[in-house]
């Protein structure tokens, strides 16, 4: 499976308490790699859990009891030129301290993000475990290369009234991940469901929010399609994004057009990047309403984006039994040109030239 959970031996704990956090570095039981792929499923499976088993961590909380939590993403990618390089973790770091105070949760400070976030991948290198590079990758633009992912997120204290959280956990693993969307269907169709509402936690990167995302997109799959689409709450009009990415509509006018910021749309980090990437390419970018019936008729191409997505196409999209197919079916220049550019800078094969990557190893 593409995005199965396989976690490296290094994790990172940290707790809020007594107005303070504190962090440290778990080794939890591991072999070599080598010893790991050699084992039988079984027994690697055991060895999963035990990796992903804290004993001295509370069951009942308000992460388990009411999904009271946030999270973040981020990849760690293998250089063409060797070691390991994070896509923009600054901003992931932002991002999680923003989504901790609008759960009201004393914010992680970005310094420590930054750390945990690099060390585990370090740590874990050391030991050797990490995907190497591999020249193969280029032959189809990245769509089958491997990266680590990079999943900070927050568990709660002790407690079982509805209640926020004051002294938080902070957690940071690390598990191997390959493409997101395997090949086959980029159909999309608009779902029934209501994802984020006004004054809610949709520009939150909630895990509440998934809830909702998970059910809309299983209906998506069983009926064919790879992903759902989201409108918005109160109109039921004008679009809002995927099940866990943003969205972009390449319009016959030649205007790049994506939702605009507000509290029910996540602020993706590959949206604001892809955003700048189409400008320096002098193509016109509007972060605008965009009404279902516009996206439907007027657009060229469409694609999603996220860490995990990239920036995925999607050749059709269906609503309200309508199907809109884009570029007949096919992958468009634009956004091919803007998934190969990301992947390029992501993978060290083109100059990062605005100083996105981190190297790690
Ligand atoms: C994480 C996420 C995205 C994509 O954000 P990136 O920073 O690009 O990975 C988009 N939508 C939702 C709902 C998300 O949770």
């Amino acid at each position: 499976m593409a995005f199965a959970l396989n976690t490296y031996p290094i994790t990172y704990r940290a707790k809020f308490s007594a107005g303070k956090w504190d962090g440290e570095f778990l080794e939890k039981p591991h072999k070599t790699p080598e010893e790991e792929a050699a084992m039988s499923d079984d027994d690697r499976a055991k060895l999963e859990i035990s990796r992903n088993c804290y004993e001295d961590m509370p069951l009942v909380n308000y992460t388990s009891q009411y999904g009271l939590a946030c999270f973040e993403g981020l990849k760690a990618l293998p250089q063409k030129k060797g070691g390991l390089a994070i896509f923009r973790p600054d901003k992931n770091a932002e991002r999680f301290a923003r989504s901790m105070e609008g759960l009201r949760m004393p914010p992680f400070p970005k310094e420590l993000f930054l750390t945990a976030c690099l060390e585990t991948v370090k740590r874990n290198a050391a030991f050797g475990f990490y995907p190497p590079y591999k020249s193969d990758w280029e032959k189809d633009s990245f769509m089958t290369a491997d990266s680590i992912y990079i999943r900070p997120f927050t568990i709660s204290e002790s407690g079982i009234g509805v209640n926020l959280s004051k002294e938080p956990y902070v957690m940071v693993i690390n598990t191997p991940v390959s493409a997101y969307f395997s090949g086959g269907s980029s159909d999309a169709v608009v779902t029934d469901k209501i994802r984020a509402t006004p004054n809610g936690t949709g520009w939150i990167k909630a895990s509440s929010n998934y809830v909702i995302s998970a059910l809309a997109k299983s209906d998506a799959l069983k009926a064919g399609y790879m992903e759902c689409v989201f409108l918005d709450a109160v109109h039921r009009k004008y679009i809002e994004e995927g099940s866990s990415c943003n969205i972009f509509f390449y319009l016959k006018s030649g205007e790049l057009v994506t939702p605009e910021l507000n509290d029910t749309i996540l602020p993706g980090i590959t949206r604001a990047s892809i955003i700048e990437l189409a400008r320096d390419r002098g193509v016109k970018v509007s972060e605008r309403k965009i009404p279902i019936e516009e996206a439907l008729e007027e657009t060229k191409e469409c694609f999603v984006s996220g860490t995990a997505a990239g920036a995925t196409p999607i050749t059709s999209l269906t609503y309200q039994e309508k199907k809109a197919v884009f570029n007949d079916g096919k992958v468009g220049d634009l956004t091919s040109d803007i998934r190969d550019t990301i992947k390029g800078i992501q993978y060290g094969i083109l100059p990062d030239t605005k100083g996105w990557m981190t190297q790690v190893v």
